[in-house]
């Protein structure tokens, strides 16, 4: 048991972590801030974490020379050293994991078990970014003309920005950052105001590296400031060829938008909509489990939370039934004691929309089976506890076709097999999506190509919790982009196809004649 599970010091803690009392928004190589201050309070009590002090707009200036000028140099640093730094880095995330894992459980909310798992995820992608260094592979092609050789090689992008959601103040930058680092890209990260100070821890971590090493930290760097103002700086800037952000569908239209409307990069991770199908020959024990922590996890905070569950006539009552009992045993509370198994949301305002979504599942003819209720009393006196719920809804209801990022389970009846799979698909969006059948052509059948739409498609285990291993990202309104593992790598690079003539002849291709008369 990490020590800081045992007995917390947020004082202590911060300290480690390099986060004073007030700091600095933006980061070059230097700290600076000239924009307004906000305060990190923790929705866990209510306490002042720390102050930061934003970037304004000439801020922006001020941290993209610096990551340009870094560029020039990272470029030509070899893939494999680049790869060598990485390897740094992630041994610093080791020594720092309990501290930052804590940190994003004061910060964010979640329990500290996924905190620290938040951190373990930076450690696994950096330590499959020091392999991808020396794999950054292009394929070779024959030629069709005769003494010509044909390969196609990837090169660095250039400086990119990341814009991350508040829900994983940590992984999702290292998902971006350590894959672009090896790739040779700089980049400038923009994580969510709503939890700063995880940014700023880990741009201190990495920041020691860099400096260790004579290098520029800038090949990191950070920029804390408004999404309608810094965001929208970065995302208008023709000199940021890439931009990966991860959000809500809302803050993706708009970035999809601006950046292509300037025929620019985007990787968009947003808003899921993910759903268990759970047949009459699934064991049902499983899929209890892997419900109750896809749906009540990081209470119901996650793109890939299990908002729906279609189950067959003949198990859904029994089902209901079950996850009922099981939900009355989630305990909810302070997320750093050791058996909490739900924090609280991440502030009042998602409290305020999960009363709006109960609302509206009631006018729309849904039935609340329990749960939905603030949770009141000096434990709870932020105002951000609620209990988790589950609801009786049709698949066609407004509520149930948007995403509300909170506690709330839809319970859908099915008769077969097709008909589960359109009830799966009929919503806008597409991330992650499970089976729990023991039939195997049931399960063969969702994973097909006239199964789910999602890009993520599980049988027998939940929606939620993804390895760093496989590609992530989803289709529709999730966006369609893809980071972390498998060749996700590509989309941090440019592609280039090199011929190159070692005979004395000049053919063309297709076999065209073109003669200069001579
Ligand atoms: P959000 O959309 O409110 O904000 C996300 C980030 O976008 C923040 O850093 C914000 O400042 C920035 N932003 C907002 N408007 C911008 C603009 N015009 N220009 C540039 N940046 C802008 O999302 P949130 O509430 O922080 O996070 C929750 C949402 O994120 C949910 O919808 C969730 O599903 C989604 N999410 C998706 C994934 C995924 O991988 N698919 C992962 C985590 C969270």
């Amino acid at each position: 048991m990490p020590a800081v599970i045992a007995k917390y010091d947020v004082k202590a803690i911060l300290n480690r972590l390099g986060i004073e009392k007030v700091n600095y928004g933006a980061f070059n190589g230097e700290w600076f801030g000239n924009g307004k201050k906000i305060v990190s309070v923790s929705p866990t009590n209510g306490e002042v974490l720390a102050e930061v002090i934003q970037a304004d707009e000439e801020d922006y200036e001020k941290v993209y020379e610096k990551a340009r000028e870094a560029f020039e140099m990272w470029r030509m640093y070899p893939a494999p050293k680049r790869g060598e730094i990485v390897r740094q880095i992630a041994q610093e995330l080791r020594k720092h994991k309990d501290d930052l894992g804590a940190l994003v459980t004061l910060e964010m909310g979640k329990i500290l078990p996924e905190g620290l798992g938040e951190v373990q995820e930076m450690i696994d992608i950096s330590d499959f970014a020091v392999g991808l260094s020396r794999q950054l592979y292009g394929l070779s092609m024959h030629s069709e003309r005769p003494g010509h050789r044909m390969y196609e090689q990837w090169h660095p992008r250039g400086v990119i920005g990341i814009i991350s959601a508040f829900n994983f103040p940590v992984a999702v930058w290292a998902w971006n950052a350590m894959l672009a680092a090896v790739c040779g890209d700089t980049a400038i990260w923009k994580p969510s105001s709503k939890a700063p100070l995880c940014g700023i821890a880990c741009i201190k971590i990495v920041q020691k590296v860099f400096e260790r090493n004579n290098l520029p930290p800038a090949i990191m760097s950070l920029i804390i400031g408004k999404g309608s103002e810094i965001g929208e700086k970065l995302i208008n800037d023709k000199r940021i060829p890439l931009i990966s952000a991860t959000g809500s569908t809302r803050m993706g239209r708009r970035i999809g938008e601006a950046v292509g409307k300037r025929l620019g990069r985007t990787i968009l991770e947003l808003g899921g909509n993910n759903a268990i199908v759970v047949s009459d020959k699934a064991n049902l024990d499983l899929a209890l489990r892997a419900i109750l922590f896809g749906a009540v996890g990081t209470a119901g905070q996650r793109c890939t939370t299990t908002r729906r569950i279609i189950a067959h006539r003949d198990v859904y009552d029994k089902l209901l039934d079950m996850l009922v009992k099981g939900y009355k045993f989630v305990s909810i509370g302070d997320p750093m004691k050791p058996n909490t198994l739900m924090g609280p949301l991440i502030d009042k305002a998602a409290v305020e929309n999960m009363m709006n979504a109960i609302e509206a599942i009631k006018k729309e003819g849904g039935e609340i089976v329990c749960g939905g209720e603030v949770l009141k009393g000096e434990k709870f006196s932020t105002g951000t506890y609620v209990t988790p719920c589950i609801a009786k809804v049709e698949n066609h209801y407004d509520i149930v076709q948007s995403e509300t990022f909170a506690p709330i389970l839809y319970f859908i009846k099915y008769d077969n097999i097709d008909d589960a799979i359109k009830i799966h698909n009929d919503v806008p969006q597409g991330l992650s999506s499970a089976i729990f059948t023991t039939d195997l052509l049931e399960a063969e059948q969702f994973l097909s190509a006239v199964g789910s739409d999602c890009g993520i498609a599980n049988a027998n285990i939940g929606t939620s919790g993804a390895e760093i291993g496989g590609a992530f990202g989803g289709e529709k309104d999730t966006g369609g982009g893809r980071e972390s593992g498998s060749d996700a790598w590509k989309g941090y690079m440019r592609r280039q196809t090199c011929t190159i003539n070692w005979s004395k002849e000049l053919p063309l291709a297709q076999g065209i004649q073109f003669d200069t008369g001579e």
